[in-house]
């Protein structure tokens, strides 16, 4: 594991304005009514793992993912209802993953969001994080389908998310998009200076879909489904990431060594830069991926 001073550090270097700062993150205000909560997933305290954020327009506003629990997915609708005077309207789930999901029905305690997911997400939810719960499941059985062959615009007022169906991390993913301000909330499509995991990834189609995220203008914003908030510069490092990996396993796989044997020697270049690593199972975890794939299993 990381020392602390590199698993804290994209805590004390926010991109924006800190709005509210806790133990498991920090709420940044990343453009006018957008703010991204930014988790420190390795601090300790579970309550948030993983990223989400806030989009506010005239008429709704929107919260992203539920969290890892309930109580993360409330603390996250009190600070949209203090910065813009209003509970979320609505929620989406950006995969199926419990850091992302599990702790959906936090939102319950305060109003009653229309909660949108695709079909895939809501059922692996529902079949794979165990055990279940009530209130989460009472949510799931009320979940919006969100399109899978083409993208879905929530309207706020005067503001407009795309939602966007995607995959390779998970078999469902989505994004969610502005084109003014130009944020893109990539979900673990994208992760910041953290190893992804690579356990339910298709890797080949979550490289074509990094791809289609990145977007031309330099000016774009990217909130990761882990780590700081991203930049182009960022953004291409991670891409560059990825390939290195690719690059690996396929030399690995041809040369005939395990998975587990080519992930445990396995390092990432200096030139990449740092990535924290989770836990030492992710380089194994990624190899496997990559195995199967060319395995066609
Ligand atoms: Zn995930």
């Amino acid at each position: 594991m990381m020392p602390f001073a590199s698993r804290m550090a994209w805590a004390q270097s926010p991109f924006g304005d800190v709005v509210a700062r806790e133990p498991f993150g920090s709420l940044e205000k990343v453009a006018d009514g957008v703010w991204a909560l930014i988790s420190t997933p390795l601090s300790g305290d579970r309550t948030t793992l993983s990223n989400g954020g806030i989009i506010a327009g005239r008429d709704g506003v929107l919260a992203i993912e539920g969290f890892n629990m309930p109580q993360g997915a409330e603390w996250l609708a009190g600070q949209a209802r203090q910065l813009t005077g209003k509970w979320p309207t609505r929620v989406v789930l950006t995969h199926y993953h419990a850091d992302h999901a599990n702790g959906v029905a936090g939102y319950q305690s305060g109003g009653h969001p229309a909660t949108r997911a695709t079909e895939r997400t809501r059922d692996l939810v529902t079949t794979k994080n165990l055990p279940a719960d009530a209130a989460r499941s009472a949510v799931l059985s009320g979940v919006e389908l969100l399109s899978t062959t083409s993208p879905t615009t929530i309207d706020l007022g005067g503001r407009a998310v795309k939602v966007i169906p995607r995959g390779g991390h998970t078999d469902s993913d989505v994004t969610l998009e502005l084109d003014d301000p130009n944020v893109v909330f990539c979900g673990d499509l994208v992760w910041n200076g953290m190893f992804p995991n690579y356990v339910d990834a298709q890797p080949s189609r979550l490289s074509a879909a990094v791809r289609a995220v990145r977007r031309s203008s330099r000016d774009t914003i990217y909130v990761p489904g882990h780590g700081a908030v991203a930049r182009v510069a960022d953004f291409d490092r991670y891409v560059s990431m990825i390939d290195e990996v690719e690059q690996a396993a396929r030399r690995s796989y041809a040369s005939g060594t395990s998975a587990a044997d080519a992930g445990a020697a396995f390092t990432l270049p200096a030139s990449l830069g740092e990535w924290v690593l989770f836990s030492k199972a992710f380089y194994p975890r990624a190899f496997d991926a990559w195995y199967r794939e060319l395995k066609g299993a």
